[in-house]
């Protein structure tokens, strides 16, 4: 094991005052309260905290369409009705909806995870967490289940600069189709996703025998599961499927995309797991010690999302944490109990264990296909892509933030190569 991981940990204030609509169940809001318990806590004083930059239009039209980018820029809650054929095109309105500063929304938390890509490149740090990314569902030309941009595709495709393969690993309780969809002819990116499968639920697609096609076949695996799953039978399939799955690839860095809808008692989910138990599965990631990038994604019952990804904040930093929430600007959501763990809750778990036992026979039998890692050689790395220029706006974080982490959270691109000379602020944890 590492002696003790450095940690970056990129937050910006403004990704938590968007509002998707009255009777939308994506709240932003959960990024702010997550981000205030973790202050609670005081987790800051064990990473490093960084505002990200604002991605470019060009960054994003690294995976994404350049038409469809311009238009997420331009369109506004006032011109929509002007251009309901692009809105159909694009598949905005419903799920998806056109909101003020959509646009900058999905710069701020695309920039996260680009920058949480690159320092990892750059060895800055050994893992690397952006609780505002995570939006598995957008495609390459269009926004899907509440996500417009697909940040993780990027920061794949950063790692990809300099790692010869990636792993990426998705918890949330749908389908991680948009970045499966984006790898599924290659085999430099194996994508597992464990999600809740039929029934119509969202988005329909991730059935077992979805493998990959091409040079991709047998590096995409789908865990499809039924209502109810619970800590036990979720977790050792995790593991059984996660250590062989790193046994055989070899991967050379891992994105884990930790969405809180599959926690007990979501709005949209129908997964039973505790907090310990979704807490688990970072757990086991984090310990096989490769260079980590972690994201949100869903989680629709705010309050457990945001208690569930301090809870994982503490253990990336293998920080013990108090159960009792210590006093917050949101305190009140966590009434009456003010407790950090929420527990199972009484749910019959629908998989049964024949079930689990045909689908850890059908990964291995895939998995034997590939035998051993693949014969991807690291070429020429090639320069991160955009180094932008210096940009006044930057420095001025918003109060709260700048409160709690004064000077330390901007990181520019052009200071990664100039050594890290913010050791400082780092405290050691016994
Ligand atoms: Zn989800």
């Amino acid at each position: 094991m590492r002696s003790k991981d450095k940690i970056a940990y990129f937050y910006d204030g403004d990704v938590g005052n968007v509002y998707f609509g009255p009777s939308h169940p994506m709240k932003p809001h959960r990024l702010c309260m997550t981000h205030h318990l973790v202050l609670s806590y005081e987790l800051h004083n064990k990473m490093e905290i960084y505002r990200p930059h604002k991605a470019y239009p060009v960054e994003l039209a690294q995976f994404h369409s350049a038409d469809y980018v311009e238009f997420l820029n331009r369109i506004t809650p006032d011109t929509q009705a002007l251009f309901a054929n692009e809105m159909v095109k694009y598949n905005l309105g419903e799920d998806c909806p056109v909101f003020e500063n959509l646009f900058e929304f999905c710069q701020i938390y695309a920039g996260g995870t680009i920058d949480a890509a690159r320092r990892l490149n750059n060895q800055l740090c050994d893992i690397a967490i952006n609780w505002a990314g995570g939006l598995h569902h957008a495609k390459k030309c269009e926004a899907s289940g509440f996500c417009y941009v697909n940040d993780l595709v990027l920061g794949i495709l950063e790692l990809l600069k300099h790692h010869a393969r990636v792993l990426y690993i998705d918890i949330d309780v749908h389908h991680g189709d948009g970045v499966e969809e984006a790898f599924y002819f290659t085999d430099r990116v194996m994508t597992v996703s464990f999600h809740k499968y039929g029934d119509m639920f969202f988005p329909g697609t991730g059935d077992l025998k979805d493998v990959g096609e091409r040079e991709g076949k047998f590096y995409a695996i789908n865990v499809p599961l039924k209502d109810g799953i619970d800590d036990n039978s979720f977790y050792r399939l995790f593991k059984m499927v996660i250590m062989k799955v790193v046994e055989t690839y070899q991967p050379g860095a891992i994105v884990l995309q930790c969405g809180a809808d599959s926690l007990a008692g979501d709005r949209l989910g129908c997964f039973n797991l505790s907090i310990d138990g979704h807490a688990a599965c970072v757990r086991l990631v984090k310990n096989l010690n490769l260079p980590l990038l972690v994201t949100g994604g869903g989680g629709y019952t705010k309050e457990n999302v945001a208690r569930c990804w301090t809870v994982e904040t503490g253990v990336l930093l293998d920080a013990e944490l108090p159960d009792e929430i210590p006093e917050n600007e949101y305190i009140k959501y966590f009434a009456p109990g003010y407790s950090l763990k929420i527990p199972s809750g009484p749910m019959e778990n629908l998989n049964s264990r024949s079930y689990l036992n045909s689908i850890r026979q059908q990964v291995h039998e895939n998995l034997r296909s590939i035998q051993h890692s693949p014969s991807v050689q690291l070429q020429e790395v090639p320069p991160d892509f955009y180094i932008p220029d210096f940009d006044e706006d930057e420095l001025n974080p918003d109060e709260r933030v700048d409160r709690h982490t004064k000077d330390k959270q901007i990181q520019r691109d052009d200071e990664y190569y100039a050594g890290d000379n913010d050791n400082d602020h780092i405290m050691d944890d016994a």
